[in-house]
């Protein structure tokens, strides 16, 4: 059975007014029957850790593929872990987009951010061109065998659908579309992984997921959870969405 995750991107939004937000969130679920995540820019982690007490999870949203080293302005993974975090997000499609990423450079963070204790979430998603060209699939499946480390487990490993053209544009695919690619997505984890951990990922969708979409989303088959954006910054936004997961 696997546990439905509601994951917050902060993207490079947050100081430390918004941890009230944190606190908002923690008072309505705790307790609650799913795991909750927030991955906050790197300034407000370990602060948003300690508000966030056993309710709220935390994660970095980048991590660098190597331990330590000349690498301004970068972040090892190990030290996401020592501010608190349990999760890295890598590959989403900003960093894909402003970075250059990789699927080679996802898969070399996720060994990183792996051997330093981190779970990972696994960002893949296509433009709006490749689905109109019908390579939705493709873009997919490449993403899936190039960003993902062969040392995963239904444990440590979390895959985000996340079309690029619905990330803060207001639209979502049709939920037959996001069935299609979830099952997909889990097809491949099983081909590749086996039975075990195929079945054991989840899968979340991101995109444009707000208060009022946000059960219907849930109710497609192999959605898991949803990772989202803009509706995770304020906790009355944020506080549905994990309701109508649990
Ligand atoms: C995201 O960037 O991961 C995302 C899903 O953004 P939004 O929810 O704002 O579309």
């Amino acid at each position: 059975m696997r546990r439905k995750l509601a994951a917050g991107n902060w993207k490079m939004n947050g100081t430390a007014a918004d941890l009230a937000e944190v606190e908002g969130i923690c008072k309505a679920h705790k307790g609650a029957g799913v795991d909750i995540l927030i991955c906050p820019p790197a300034t407000l982690l370990s602060r948003l850790t300690d508000a966030a007490g056993d309710v709220i999870a935390t994660g970095g949203q980048d991590c660098h593929a190597k331990d330590s080293g000349a690498h301004t302005g970068d972040i090892a993974a190990g030290m996401l872990a020592d501010a608190g975090a349990t999760y890295v997000i890598l590959g989403h499609s900003e960093r894909r987009e402003d970075h250059e990423e990789t699927d080679q450079d996802v898969r070399e963070k996720a060994k990183a951010a792996l051997a330093a204790g981190l779970k990972v979430v696994i960002c893949v998603g296509e433009s709006l061109e490749e689905r109109e060209a019908a390579n939705t699939l493709d873009i997919i499946s490449g993403q899936l065998a190039g960003s993902i480390p062969d040392a995963v487990t239904g444990e440590t490993l979390v895959v985000a659908y996340e079309p690029i053209w619905a990330i803060g544009t207001g639209k979502i695919p049709t939920l037959d579309q996001i069935g299609e690619v979830h099952d997909f997505i889990r097809a491949r984890l099983e081909e590749r992984f086996g039975a075990g951990v195929g079945r054991s990922t989840r899968i979340l969708y991101g995109g444009s997921v707000k208060p009022g979409n946000a059960a219907e989303i849930f109710a497609v088959s192999n959605v898991d959870g949803a990772l989202v954006g803009g509706a995770s910054l304020k906790a009355a936004d944020f506080s549905p969405i994990i309701s109508a997961l649990e």
